[in-house]
């Protein structure tokens, strides 16, 4: 009975953890790692394993950086069945399909590059839209939550709300080899209680071993609701000035969750019912569509108000934006729109359109409410920048700029300490968070032996 670790370790993204046991190889997560260099090293490298020998893959939830390597492990000769929740599923279809997406024109345009300089090495993506089309084949049962299933003989996994995005879990799983038993939970990434559409986390049982997630293990995130009348204020007096609001987006969940908001916030008369909001994200309206497919992934107040014929994400103005030249028509409207738009981190895709044409305008305002990671524009922008480079031009900021704190998707650390107090196991693996944290995080947990698994180390459990 072994587990080895093959991302995220001392580190937050590609996620990806091996169990072996009665004589089986599972897989939890195969994520991508992030951060500007979806091409790099990294992902490109060997598993540390032969995908050929992986039996089943868990797959916690739909970030990129949980399954966005799983077409390469498809390409790589896995042919066993990745198991996961339904709404899981589906999400992941489109993320991995964009990932593909992604990943082929950053090849075409590297070797647009290598051409030019005259060379004859073109640079091949990661994976295409068919190896992300083929890996669909591999998903096989659906996880109910809280429903024990037996994988093999010795091999039992229960998925469990995790409460971080809609189809999100924690593993619970029962080993027995030799007689020998153990149990071991994988947190995958943790939400928290109180949140608007999700159900709170609930944590497994007690068990022997447990693989748990530190993003935010150093710090206390703001609460909620302050953070929605920050927002609320903040597009009250952008539209008063006579400007946009340009809100850069997740695609999945943090999309969904200011949709709900914006909504509320017109029912409850805080926000006007003229204001016209664009969502200009195909991933992020497929993504509200999946959403609307699985209500009964939601918390009982949103779930009440689903059934009461309520769509959540529903408001007067809202528009969906799918193609390109609609989107380059929202460029002419000089006020009164609030724009939802990708990436996140304003590293890529149609938001970067946006702030070109707002960020110079003195009544506008761009709102950030996520993280925000050294090097990427919204950190440049964040952190006071008077100018910023877009499509070659030099563009002033002299737009509003709001950072909102209170949106996380992510436990803060003392969520995290509780989660671990319920789950109350003796050996603790700590991932998929920076090494500091990690350190400090790790210092605060009592009666369990705390390892900190380097790049494919593995440990007998
Ligand atoms: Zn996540």
């Amino acid at each position: 009975m072994k587990i080895s670790f093959h991302g995220a370790d001392r580190g937050v993204t590609g996620s990806c953890h091996l169990v072996e046991c009665a004589g089986k190889h599972v897989l939890i997560d195969c994520g991508l790692y992030q951060g500007g260099h979806e091409l790099g090293e990294e992902n490109a490298a060997p598993f540390g394993f032969d995908a050929a020998t992986i039996d089943y893959v868990l797959l916690t939830h739909a970030h990129l950086d949980h399954c966005g390597r799983l077409p390469l492990l498809v390409k790589r000769g896995f042919r066993g069945e990745i198991i996961t929740t339904a709404a899981t599923r589906e999400l992941a279809r489109v993320v991995m399909l964009d990932s593909a997406h992604l990943q082929e024109e950053e090849a075409n345009w590297q070797a647009r590059k290598t051409a030019r300089r005259g060379s004859e090495i073109m640079p091949q993506p990661l994976y295409n839209t068919l190896n992300a089309l083929n890996t669909q084949e591999y998903f096989g049962r659906t996880a109910a939550y809280d429903q024990p299933m037996e994988l093999a003989t010795g091999l039992r996994v229960t998925f469990l709300d995790a409460g971080h995005i809609l189809g999100s879990a924690s593993l619970y799983l029962q080993l027995e080899e030799d007689s020998r038993n153990r149990s071991v939970a994988f947190s995958g990434d943790l939400g928290y209680s109180g949140r608007p559409l999700l159900r709170d986390p609930v944590p497994p049982p007690k068990v022997d071993a447990v693989v748990m997630e530190t993003t935010y293990g150093d710090s206390l995130h703001k609460p909620l609701l302050p953070s929605v009348e920050e927002l609320y204020q903040a597009i009250e007096e952008t539209f008063r000035r006579g400007g946009n609001v340009i809100i850069p987006t997740f695609a999945l969940e943090r999309a969904q969750e200011l949709l709900y908001y914006l909504r509320e916030g017109v029912e409850t008369g805080r926000l006007s019912k003229s204001m016209q909001v664009f969502l200009d994200s195909p991933m992020a309206i497929s993504a509200t569509e999946i959403f609307r497919q699985y209500p009964e992934c939601f918390d009982p107040e949103a779930l009440a108000n689903f059934g009461h014929g309520h769509d959540p994400f529903m408001l007067p103005g809202l528009h969906f934006i799918r193609e390109t030249s609609d989107s380059i028509d929202l460029n002419r409207i000089s006020g009164g729109a609030v724009i939802l738009a990708g990436s996140g981190m304003a590293t890529g895709g149609r938001i970067r359109h946006h702030l070109k044409h707002n960020l110079w305008r003195q009544n506008s305002s761009v709102i950030f409410v996520g993280f925000a990671a050294k090097g990427t524009l919204a950190r440049e922008i964040i952190d006071g920048a008077k100018t910023v480079h877009l499509f070659g031009e030099e563009i002033p900021v002299k737009a509003h700029i709001h950072t909102i704190n209170g949106f996380s998707a992510h436990a803060d650390r003392d969520e995290l300490l509780s989660w671990h107090r319920r789950v109350g196991a003796a050996r603790t693996f700590l991932v998929h968070g920076e090494e500091e944290v990690m350190q400090q995080f790790g210092a605060l947990l009592e009666n369990t032996q705390v390892e900190m698994p380097s790049l494919g180390q593995s440990f007998d459990l």
